[in-house]
């Protein structure tokens, strides 16, 4: 796609506003949409056509696999599309809030979208037996964890996630101080070289680290950064999907005493009773009431 006017197919790689970065072929096209519409996503395949020697307009986008939404003062907004499947990075230390890490495994459950967790530091072994503990709750859901330590152990670290990625477009999520960047740096080769070029494009250079990213690791394989923890938009999830993307409450739907149940104060609800009995976290079952209660404020 060498000439202005012609047209091409690209993966939005960066998101700034409404600009768009969109890789095609081997050249990075500054892009915008047509109009004012603004529902282009990170890991969305676009048609382009290009206007000048590095910008282009996106003429429409393809059909989607997955879709990730981001929090907006009560509304979801698009994060990343494409999506395959979601590392959630905790720590030993600092600590990491299970409120956080749930809201990401819901949004992965109604997406579609594998959900992993990823235990990195785990060469601070005096928090290690505590740490498993805690982590114990998602196991039994039948989350896969892998232990790694990027900074001690990077070796074991790449040996224990590459294979994971092969195939994937894999977004990273945790919340600031997990190690998120360090595993970044080990997985993605000249990851802050291709980031200060991704600011450069996008003319952004002093929000460096403000935007969601595309790495691509080879032709089939993406990495996904995302900036902080991203806190994902869950706003748009109906009761049905709520209550499907809470594992444990699956055995138990069916079983309540009205056909309609909410779960959240009924008589004879059988998710409820699973809680009481202390087969359903109660934390789990808090953050499903609270996101019910969410939902149901969505603002548009
Ligand atoms: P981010 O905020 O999640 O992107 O985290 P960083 O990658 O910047 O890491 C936060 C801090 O944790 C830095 O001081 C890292 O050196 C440190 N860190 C990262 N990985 C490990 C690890 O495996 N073990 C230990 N002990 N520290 C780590
Ligand atoms: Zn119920």
């Amino acid at each position: 796609m060498t000439v202005a006017g012609a047209c091409g197919t690209g993966t939005v790689i960066a998101a700034h506003g409404r600009h768009y970065l969109v890789q095609a072929g081997d050249e990075k096209l500054q892009c915008v949409t047509r109009g004012k519409k603004s529902d282009v996503a990170v890991g969305d395949m676009v048609e382009l056509k290009k206007t000048s020697a590095n910008q282009g307009v996106i003429e429409s986008i393809g059909e989607r696999k997955t879709l990730l939404y981001r929090s907006d003062q009560y509304k979801s907004k698009l994060l990343a599309a494409n999506v395959t499947q979601l590392f959630i990075v905790v720590a030993t230390e600092p600590g990491y809030s299970d409120d956080l890490v749930s809201r990401a495994l819901v949004a992965a459950e109604a997406g579609g979208i594998d959900a992993h967790i990823i235990l990195n530091k785990v060469d601070v072994t005096e928090l290690l037996p505590k740490t498993r503990e805690r982590l114990g709750m998602y196991a039994r859901l039948g989350y896969p964890i892998h232990e790694v330590s990027a900074r001690r152990n990077p070796e074991q670290t790449c040996a224990t996630l590459k294979p994971l990625l092969d195939g994937q477009s894999t977004i990273l999520i945790g919340q600031s101080g997990m190690g998120k960047s360090s595993l970044i740096n080990l997985l993605v080769p000249d990851a802050e070289l291709a980031t200060r070029e991704i600011s450069a494009a996008l003319d952004s250079g002093k929000h460096t680290t403000t935007f969601t990213r595309l790495f691509a690791i080879d032709d089939h394989s993406a990495i996904i950064d995302s900036p902080g923890f991203q806190e994902f938009g869950l706003y748009h999830l109906t009761e049905g999907m709520l209550e499907r993307a809470f594992l444990e409450f699956g055995p138990r739907l069916g079983n309540c005493k009205f056909y309609n149940c909410h779960h959240l104060n009924e008589p004879g609800c059988a998710v409820l009773e699973a809680v009481e009995s202390g087969e359903i976290v109660p934390l789990r079952h808090a953050l499903y009431q609270q996101l019910v209660h969410e939902s149901s404020q969505k603002l548009y």
